[in-house]
């Protein structure tokens, strides 16, 4: 049998370029990563050692009888071998769990068992030997090492196929292509003995791997020169399989929007890259991951990481300015500590509680460090599930708007009610608006869900006809986030001409503490829409700051009286007083008042004393459905 060795020449050169490519550059420590180094070497290994052997084989003699025994196992074992890394290789691409007890079987046992009948062949010679001249024969049962090979292949693309969800499109093609053409030269070899081809498609295939993906640039943030969001994944996922105990400090620094906006995305790009030097002086190079944006997260294994060391240094150079381009910059940095297994259990909870502390953190603008705790996760995955069940709610039916109703003093009736949303049967029971609102109102769903509540408002108003059962107006609650919103004037008024609905038949009501915060955005708003004929009321009044300058400043036809307000006054003196002081003052404004959460006949009797227009609380009614609502008036 005469061999062509050209391929495995190639094939070797190929592996060897390779090889010094994946070697020289840095890159992460992921458990693919290191089962893709020994996928080079096996490749090495073997395309050597089949070098070797053919020499010997060709050469009768040239070598010890030993050797030339040794050097064609050394080449079947490797060669083998490769193929046993290989689906090992898919497997983890394809699991995030570790290997169960099956994998183990089948990754194994095959190659077990070729491995015995190789080892043995001097005794059986039934893989290969040599005959008494020293000629090399293949044995009767060699082709199973081909078929061994074979089952490699295809329980790698199986796996592939099942897992095919898993995977990207990119790590899908390469290893359908390694399978595929490893397949076909496989055939091929078994077929042309003397056609060594195996070998160069192995080189080639492992090749495509490095290139698109074990290459170390996947995962780097080229810009900034360090490891980005996918390196942060393989690493989590190869640290939390290895058992390991590691801690995350996720980092998000604030105020880049504006740099970018005032000063250009290169100065963003140059103040970005500094800060990733500092980060990855603080904490070492390996350690630092750029997620996204302005967030970038620190996570190490390491023993004898000096975490409370390493924020402390992170937020005292955040009190110092940073220079760019001739600035000189403020930003300020929010930053989330945890620990996995003890505090997160999963890539995802980390990624949740870092969302839900920096929202937080901002929030209040207060705790810059936040160190998450069981509890903190808890009230973060809550939120979570709470703004999935607003998202359900938008998309189907889910809301509900009940209605309670305000009692005219003067009328000794009711005249109005405030519509207030509820959200129906979520799959975590109840949760109220003064839970999800806020959350809504962080994420922008509240404008959906205003409109949804406008909405279901007109058109309980129109088919029961309220306004001949004597019900004057609506309440409607609008939120800080809507009344920013330019289109609010339009959106609002379109819904109310569909209905056909004359505009004094809805009353907006705006919280006291967002006419503070708003701007001429609100005032322009709320201007158009008064001279439509719609009623403004401020809610919430005496809970928040400057509330009597609010309603000097912006165009109000009324005031409620916070429920805390009421009831401090029928406890305390002083309230009183001031209770008393301010309603007079509205009246001599001509805006009218409303008490709020009126719950016994005390508070009841005060408010009408003191000069209130309407009454609201549960002494009156709690809110009700519709129906009830009808039934009730
Ligand atoms: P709010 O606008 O101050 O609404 C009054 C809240 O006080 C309601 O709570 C009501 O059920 C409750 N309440 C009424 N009478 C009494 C009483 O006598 N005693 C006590 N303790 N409470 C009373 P609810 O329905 O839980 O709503 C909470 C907040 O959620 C509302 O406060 C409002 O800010 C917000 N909200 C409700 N519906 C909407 C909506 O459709 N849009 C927007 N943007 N916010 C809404
Ligand atoms: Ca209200
Ligand atoms: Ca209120």
């Amino acid at each position: 049998m005469v061999y062509s060795t050209h391929f495995d020449f190639a094939a070797l050169i190929i592996t060897v370029i390779a090889y010094i490519y994946f070697k020289c550059e840095k890159t992460i420590q992921s458990r693919q990563n290191k089962v893709f180094a020994v996928l080079i070497w096996m490749a090495f290994i073997s395309n050597v050692s089949d070098l070797i052997s053919i020499y010997g084989i060709a050469n009768p003699g040239a070598f010890p009888n030993w050797f030339d025994f040794f050097i064609n196992e050394l080449y079947l074992i490797s060669f083998e071998s490769a193929g046993v890394v290989y689906l090992a290789y898919t497997i983890y691409l394809t699991k995030d769990s570790s290997m169960t007890v099956l994998d183990g079987v089948r990754l194994h046992f095959p190659y077990f068992i070729v491995c015995i009948m190789v080892a043995s062949t001097n005794a059986t010679k039934m893989i290969f030997y040599f005959d008494e001249s020293g000629v090399y024969h293949h044995g009767k049962l060699f082709n199973i090492l081909y078929i061994c090979a074979l089952y490699y292949m295809i329980s790698a693309l199986v796996q592939a196929l099942i897992y095919f969800k898993k995977l990207t499109a990119n790590q899908f093609l390469t290893v359908f292509f390694f399978d595929l053409s490893l397949l076909v030269a496989i055939v091929v070899q078994m077929c042309f003995e003397g056609l060594l081809i195996i070998q160069f498609m192995m080189a080639i295939s492992v090749l495509i791997i490095y290139l698109s993906l074990e290459n170390p640039e996947n995962y780097m943030n080229k810009l900034i020169d360090t490891y980005n969001d996918r390196a942060f994944v393989e690493v989590f996922r190869t640290y939390a399989q290895s058992d390991k105990k590691f801690g995350i400090l996720g980092i998000e620094i604030d105020g880049f929007k504006d740099i970018n906006e005032n000063l250009g995305v290169i100065a963003g790009n140059e103040l970005m890259k500094e800060l990733a030097t500092f980060l990855k002086g603080t904490a070492g190079k390996k350690a630092v991951f750029h997620m996204a944006g302005a967030q970038f997260v620190i996570m190490s294994a390491e023993p004898y990481m000096e975490w409370d060391e390493i924020i402390n240094r992170i937020s005292e150079r955040f009190k110092e300015n940073f220079s760019c381009m001739n600035s000189e910059i403020a930003l300020d940095v929010y930053m989330c500590y945890m620990t996995y297994p003890k505090i997160v259990g999963r890539m995802e909870d980390a990624i949740d509680m870092m969302e839900y502390s920096f929202a937080k953190s901002k929030e209040t603008g207060t705790n810059n460090v936040v160190y998450a705790s069981g509890d903190t996760i808890t009230q973060g995955k809550r939120n979570k599930r709470i703004l999935t069940a607003l998202k359900e709610a938008i998309e189907g039916d889910g809301f509900e708007v009940v209605y309670q109703p305000l009692y005219s003093i003067k009328e000794g009736r009711f005249t109005e009610a405030e519509a207030l949303v509820r959200l129906k049967n979520t799959r975590i029971g109840f949760v109220g608006p003064k839970e999800f609102i806020p959350l809504a109102e962080k994420n922008g769903m509240i404008v959906e869900i205003g409109e949804i509540v406008f909405e279901q408002v007109c058109r309980f108003y129109k088919e029961n006809n309220l306004e001949k059962l004597g019900i004057e107006s609506i309440h409607v609650n609008i939120s800080v986030v809507e009344c920013m919103e330019q289109k609010l004037y339009e959106r609002i008024k379109s819904l109310m001409d569909k209905y056909g609905l004359e505009y004094n038949r809805i009353t907006l009501e705006i919280k006291e503490d967002v006419a503070v915060a708003s701007s001429e955005v609100l005032i322009e708003n709320m201007q158009k829409l008064i001279n439509d004929g719609f009623r403004i009321s401020m809610d919430d009044f005496g809970i928040g700051l400057s509330s009597i300058s609010t309603i000097i400043v912006y165009p109000f036809d009324e005031v409620k009286i916070d429920k805390s307000v009421i009831w401090a006054a029928v406890k305390n003196n002083k309230a009183l007083i001031a209770l008393r002081h301010n309603i007079a003052m509205f009246k001599d404004l001509n805006l009218k008042v409303v008490a709020e959460g009126i719950e016994d006949d005390n508070q009841s009797k005060l408010v009408k004393e003191l000069g209130c227009d309407y009454c609201q609380g549960y002494y009156y009614s709690k809110p009700v459905t519709g129906e009830e609502f009808i039934n009730l008036i």
